[in-house]
């Protein structure tokens, strides 16, 4: 029997690769500094953790809700209402198994066969996928590094078609520690209002933005045109226990949480549990990890800025964008040469958009050492004329 057509069809992301040549290098018996993986290097928080096992202990250990229980629903209505400044209730929260599923089907929910989706280069390979798997067509969209990597409104506009249902917008960004200022955001909220848009906002980076405060596309906007997913992941070191969410008005929720059903019945019982301590607990653990982030990418900007290959400074998440355009080869030809001849693993700037095919990403959620010692095997790689 074949396999369905859609599975070749799915463009998958090239940092997975990377990941696996990586785990090949070391079983071989060779050392890798990994900073190919958007991985937070810290522990889960323990006092999270006990909180998971304590509700396996208890019994609570069956299925919830589609949407999550209303407890931790209404606990991340409360962190979403501190952060935007605005007023949201556990009806406006669906809970689903990790933001990449909250996206997925966020997409599933409000887009047809056919429809078309503004989807940033470089942006997080992910989102192709999603849309695709939806059924909709990406519609690719520059983001300029000389501008914060920031859009041109004017060239935005010439993309918008009548199949155009959506832009998806990721501030602080994976690939490129981007953040967004309260005018940009504007901007760009009164073109999606010109434009009968609907704004889906990754913000799964909310906590580490270095300078300020993270500018939510909640806080600016009418409730009817921004859908926000977020989770756990980043923001409590949480990746593995798979827990995101959407925010939205209560008729996009209600749609997510019918999709839930036949792809999950539920987000995890116990994951839920933890997340919820996580949220209502102390938020020490998530200033020390954001002040663990900025003090790295300070790190890494000391070494790649005076050799001329940083692109942009990182401002937020924990990317950044390295320039190999010096070095005659692609972007996966570089990953793969990095990774052999000086142990570094470093994720493709292709795998992020065809904008970014003359650069690398790096994951600065390794420890110093790692950061500073990749940082410098990069640039001396670079130096030599690879
Ligand atoms: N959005 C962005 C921009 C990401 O970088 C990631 C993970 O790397 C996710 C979403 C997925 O997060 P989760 O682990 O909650 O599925």
């Amino acid at each position: 029997m074949p396999i369905a057509s859609r599975v070749s069809q799915l463009h998958l992301s090239g940092i997975r690769t990377v990941m696996a040549l990586a785990a090949e290098r070391q079983k071989r018996g060779f050392p890798v500094i990994h900073m190919e993986v958007g991985q937070p290097d810290f522990p889960t928080p323990a006092h999270i953790t006990e909180a998971g096992f304590a509700a396996a202990r208890n019994g609570f250990t069956g299925y919830t809700p589609n949407a999550g229980v209303q407890s931790l629903r209404d606990s991340v209505a409360a962190r979403v209402s501190t952060s935007s400044g605005i007023g949201v209730s556990g009806a406006n929260v669906c809970i689903t198994s990790g933001a990449v599923m909250a996206l997925y089907l966020t997409l599933m929910a409000i887009i047809e066969p056919g429809d078309e989706v503004l989807v940033p280069d470089p942006g997080w390979p992910n989102y192709i996928s999603a849309v695709e798997m939806a059924g909709g067509t990406v519609v690719p969209y520059k983001l300029d590094p000389s501008d914060g990597y920031w859009m041109d409104l004017d060239t935005l506009s010439s993309k918008v078609s009548p199949r155009c249902r959506a832009i998806m917008i990721n501030y602080p960004s994976n690939p490129t520690g981007a953040t967004v200022s309260v005018e940009k955001m504007l901007k760009l909220l009164k073109f999606v209002e010109d434009h009968n848009l609907q704004v889906i906002s990754d913000e799964v980076y909310e906590d580490f933005v270095f300078e300020g405060a993270h500018v939510s596309a909640l806080s600016h906007a009418s409730r009817e045109r921004v859908i926000m997913i977020s989770g756990a992941s980043k923001s409590y070191s949480m990746t593995g226990w798979r827990l995101g969410w959407v925010v939205a008005r209560e008729e996009v929720i209600q749609a997510v949480s019918k999709l839930v059903e036949p792809i999950a019945s539920c987000p995890s019982s116990v994951a839920q549990a933890a997340v919820e301590a996580a949220i209502n607990g102390p938020q020490d653990c998530v200033a020390e990890m954001k002040a663990a982030y900025k003090r790295r990418a300070e790190i890494a900007v000391s070494i790649l800025e005076p050799a001329g290959l940083l692109i942009s400074k990182p401002t937020g998440a924990f990317y950044a964008m390295v320039d190999i355009s010096n070095s005659n080869l692609n972007s996966d030809q570089f990953v793969r040469r990095l990774l052999e001849e000086k142990g570094v693993a470093a994720a493709p700037g292709e795998t992020f958009g065809h904008s970014a095919r003359s650069s690398i990403r790096i994951s600065t959620a390794a420890s110093d050492d790692d950061v500073r010692e990749g940082c410098k095997r990069i640039r001396d790689f670079l130096s030599l004329g690879n």
